[in-house]
């Protein structure tokens, strides 16, 4: 990539900056994650709070944001337009947002976190209570500063997936649920749906560390610009365009847990080191956004590892690792791939797991909107939980406070984890077309697999709006069709249904 024009080659000058003091903050997060002893929190604390301050301050320079606002874009290459746009799309939260209020809500969701963590522990969403109402009046009036067309809650959106609008996910979620809902009423009525296949040995951290390295070969990660370590979640993170880090956790009881980790965050991770190397210290580097980066882990977490014909070329490495001749590939594919309406997201199925998130964005959109208020939450969320999944929370624990993200003030956050699995089903349809897909996985050969996704998805980098891509990688929007149609192919077999 050749920038010609002086105008972007001066923004970039410190958008490099900016770039590099975020991989700094990343290297200290990734320690913190990994290695650090506990005492050090503290004082890690100060130190990237200072590097958030350096962010800010650069975002905020009066000439830097001048000449962003002010770039004349007509007559710049293609590479360059991209450049400006994403700049402009980084910027606008620090352009638009007063500076009181970035720094109330940075201190409101430190407080909340803490807070969030007790409730969580002692079942006590009273407790939560006044301080997610403080963050849900900062999301609204954050909102209202970034402005949008038609629904407030669009504002929030495009903070994590460019060009995003309530009405779209609204036209691929209401028809998604419907579908999921009544085939998951349709799994339950079948025998096979009965049995059980979790596993019950020990299966050591040692085993199961090899099975990670022996993964990370198959799917042609390398160690030369990765490593693998163990962290209390699972995380992948890029200290450098040739150094991207992902982290497991081990079950001693169950290898299921490491196994799905390893394989999605080497999946972001792949994403990550495919972009083309000359968009590195540039706002086109790394994934566009987190939907498409979402569907780079589900595809190899959910297309590779969890088909039928990859457990079946998996099942001997499996057998012989642990020492445990009953895990046969059928054993494996019914135990990958149990259909479970459960309460908690992060565990759920491939089936299920869409429903707890359609949930999650009901209430945030109505939440940002007014049209419910923070204290409505508990019975929303149970009422939907009962009507989507056929479950209900007995408490608020394993319900509206389970998950981290409303603490932090992630609203708009949880579609993109949906948009990743639609987008990977679309993906994957395309990709048949042009490589033997199932043949890869039978014989365990990723290469041709990787490629494609190089070369298709990975090497644009930030060049395109997440929506752009999907038109010209598959050749139409996304259409939810095609997970659907995965999904029935796929549990329909296993489920013994027609
Ligand atoms: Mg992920």
């Amino acid at each position: 990539m050749e920038i010609q024009d002086k105008d972007v080659k001066k923004l970039l000058e410190t958008y490099k900056e900016i770039s590099l003091l975020e991989k700094i903050k990343a290297t200290l997060d990734w320690d913190l994650n990994v290695n650090m002893p506990p005492k050090g929190v503290h004082g890690r604390a100060a130190q990237s709070t200072l590097l958030t301050k350096l962010v800010t301050e650069k975002w905020l320079d009066q000439a830097f944001k001048e000449s962003v606002e002010q770039i004349k874009t007509d007559s710049l290459s293609a590479e360059e337009k991209a450049i400006v746009r994403n700049i402009r799309q980084l910027g606008n939260f620090y352009f638009k947002v007063p500076k009181e209020i970035i720094l109330e809500k940075s201190e409101v969701t430190t407080q909340a976190f803490v807070v969030w963590s007790t409730a969580k522990k002692n079942n006590d969403f009273k407790l939560f209570v006044p301080h997610l109402t403080k963050i849900v009046d900062l999301d609204r009036s954050i909102a209202d500063h970034l402005g949008f067309e038609k629904n407030k809650y669009d504002a929030l959106l495009n903070l994590y997936e460019p060009g995003l609008t309530t009405e779209f996910v609204e036209n691929i979620f209401t028809p998604l649920q419907k579908e999921l809902s009544e085939y998951i009423s349709l799994v339950r009525s079948t025998p096979q749906f009965a049995k059980e296949y979790a596993p019950a040995k020990v299966y050591s951290s040692r085993s199961q560390r090899k099975l990670s390295k022996y993964l990370m070969h198959l799917l042609h990660y390398s160690h030369e610009e990765g490593r693998l370590d163990v962290s209390a979640h699972p995380f992948t993170t890029t200290l450098d365009r040739y150094d991207v880090r992902i982290t497991t956790k081990y079950f001693k009881h169950d290898f299921r847990s490491n196994y799905s980790a390893t394989i999605h965050e080497v999946g972001h991770a792949l994403y990550e080191l495919g972009v083309n190397p000359d968009y590195s210290f540039t706002p086109l580097e790394g994934g566009v956004s987190l939907g498409i980066h979402e569907s780079q882990s589900r595809f190899w977490e959910n297309m590779v590892g969890r088909s039928a014909l990859f457990s079946e070329f998996l099942s001997p490495a499996f057998q012989s690792l642990f020492s445990d001749y009953s895990l046969t590939s059928e054993y494996l594919v019914h135990s990958l791939n149990q259909i479970r309406p459960d309460l908690i997201r992060i565990e759920a199925d491939e089936v299920t797991y869409n429903l707890h998130i359609i949930l999650r964005y009901e209430i945030e959109r109505d939440l940002i909107n007014q049209k419910i208020e923070v204290q409505d939450i508990p019975a929303v969320w149970n009422e939907k939980m009962t009507k989507y999944l056929l479950v209900t929370p007995i408490t608020d624990s394993e319900g509206c406070l389970q998950d981290v993200h409303w603490s932090y003030g992630s609203f708009g956050y949880f579609p993109t984890y949906s948009l990743g699995n639609l987008y990977a089903a679309q993906f994957t349809h395309t990709m048949r077309k042009s490589i033997d897909f199932d043949s890869c996985l039978r014989k365990g050969e990723l290469q041709p697999v990787l490629d494609w996704l190089r070369k298709n998805i990975h090497i644009h980098g930030g060049l395109y709006l997440p929506h752009e891509l999907v038109q010209k990688v598959t050749g139409e929007k996304l259409n939810p069709q095609y997970f659907i149609d995965y999904i029935r192919e796929k549990y329909n077999s296993i489920y013994n249904l027609s």
